[in-house]
């Protein structure tokens, strides 16, 4: 997505601009025209359809996305097997400090409540509003099924089928976690078969640039969106709204930066016998571009040279961790997404049994791998969470004005994990790499 736009000011600006516009224009007009018929109009027909086309095309690639990015982001971990433990150790790093991440997500989503401060009138408003079905989709979250049939389900029978349905809940299995798994097999297999694999992934590659593109555009209509959503919200519910969502971005922050400064600490302490503290200082360049650049896969670059200029790891390993974690490793993100399908739930009434939000943990942490290292590039991906616990997913468009502030802060904890994993794999394996390399040329 790019950031700068030729005519001027970079579009994380403009949808900044979107968001101030749309929540003052809000709140004056709710302020001083109250419940109106005239604002409501406007605001349902006008407001609301200017956000529906930026959320459309947003939910219109979500199918195809999640297809072509995880099974070219497993094909690629798979090509990795070559790598022998340097993969392995990588996948296990990434898988645990994911998994951290969701935890601590949910845990204070869980403990915090972001999402319970609407008052019950608000709640009813936005379930009437936002959503046409959403109490069908409540009741079906509500009417979970036991942790083994859950996970049963995974495995599509007709993935076509599960696809087609996964976008309103009609799949009759576990919807898009289905085509998730269908589209991890391929990714597996396709490794599997060699030369015979390189058309299809070509293919694949093709198809995944130009679902970019559309993203793009989209992403460019992304101020006008926000601008009408946010007004949306705002005539609806007034300045419930904004304290709703300044918890949910308080609980999002603290998250991040528990799992940036207590997990990422004590493994850098702990596994790569560092100190912390200068690990943070020297990395500290690489941390600011992913904060002001929002893009894991922009701040590659940076992270290689800060890492090989103040860190010192062998570079064999580094290369290789900071170029897969940029797209495969993303801790912010996973635990950003863990938070806000709790919050989403809570804003709408939705409870969440243990075995669906043991599902949110999965899906988050697959949802890391396959989200793209740019600029809101996992919206889609929360797009799909939401749909597979029963969270209606138009949901998102209350939490779209925040987003830019959101993303900058998970892109800083994606990259800091990547290099976190680095210093790690690096104090593992470097040892043994540098040996076995000393043997080789000794021999
Ligand atoms: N912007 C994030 C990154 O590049 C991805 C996301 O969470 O939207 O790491």
């Amino acid at each position: 997505m790019s950031e700068s736009n030729a005519r001027g000011l970079a579009l994380h600006w403009r949808i900044l601009i979107g968001l101030a516009v749309g929540a003052i224009a809000g709140l004056v007009c709710k302020q001083w025209l109250g419940d109106h018929p005239g604002l409501k109009w406007f605001s349902e027909n006008i407001a609301n359809t200017v956000g529906q086309v930026f959320l459309r095309l947003i939910f219109m690639v979500v199918i195809p996305l999640v297809f072509c990015a995880l099974t070219l982001g497993v094909a690629e971990i798979g090509d990795v097997r070559k790598l022998g433990r340097l993969g392995l150790m990588t996948f296990l790093m990434t898988l645990l400090f994911s998994g951290a991440s969701v935890v601590i997500g949910l845990g204070l989503a869980n403990t915090l409540k972001p999402g319970t401060s609407l008052s019950d009138e608000s709640r009813e408003r936005l379930k009437e509003q936002f959503t046409s079905d959403a109490d069908d989709k409540i009741k079906k979250a509500g009417s979970s099924k036991g942790i083994i049939a859950t996970l049963l389900e995974i495995i599509p029978r007709n993935p076509l089928q599960e696809a087609v349905g996964a976008l309103d809940g009609s799949s009759p299995g576990s919807g898009l976690l289905g085509v998730m798994f269908f589209s991890l097999c391929m990714g597996v297999a396709l490794t599997t078969i060699g030369d015979k694999a390189k058309p299809v992934l070509a293919v694949l590659e093709g198809f995944y640039e130009a679902i970019m593109a559309i993203i793009r555009t989209a992403m460019s209509l992304a101020p006008y969106g926000v601008a009408g959503l946010v007004f949306y919200a705002t005539t609806l519910l007034g300045f419930d709204i904004i304290r709703l969502l300044a918890g949910y971005v308080v609980a999002v922050i603290l998250g991040l930066s528990i799992h940036m400064f207590v997990v990422y600490s004590i493994a850098i302490w702990v596994i790569a016998k560092r100190n912390p503290l200068t690990f943070f200082r020297d990395i500290l360049e690489v941390l600011v571009t992913a904060f002001g650049t929002s893009s894991s896969s922009a701040t590659l670059p940076t992270s290689i040279r800060v890492v090989d200029e103040n860190l010192k790891l062998n570079r064999k390993i580094s290369h290789f961790v900071l170029t897969i974690g940029s797209t495969a490793n993303q801790n912010g993100t996973a635990l950003y997404e863990g938070i806000t399908v709790l919050f989403l739930a809570q804003v709408f009434g939705v409870e969440l049994s243990l075995s669906q939000q043991i599902i949110v943990v999965l899906l988050s942490m697959l949802a890391g791998i396959g989200t793209a290292g740019v600029p809101g590039g996992s919206l889609p991906l929360v797009v799909l969470v939401l749909q597979s616990v029963g969270v209606p997913p138009e949901g998102i468009a209350i939490i779209m004005g925040v987003d830019r502030l959101l993303d900058m802060s998970r892109t800083t904890v994606n990259v800091c994990g990547d290099v976190a994993v680095a210093v790690c794999v690096d104090a593992i394996e470097g040892k043994r790499m540098e040996s076995h390399s000393d043997a080789i040329t000794a021999s």
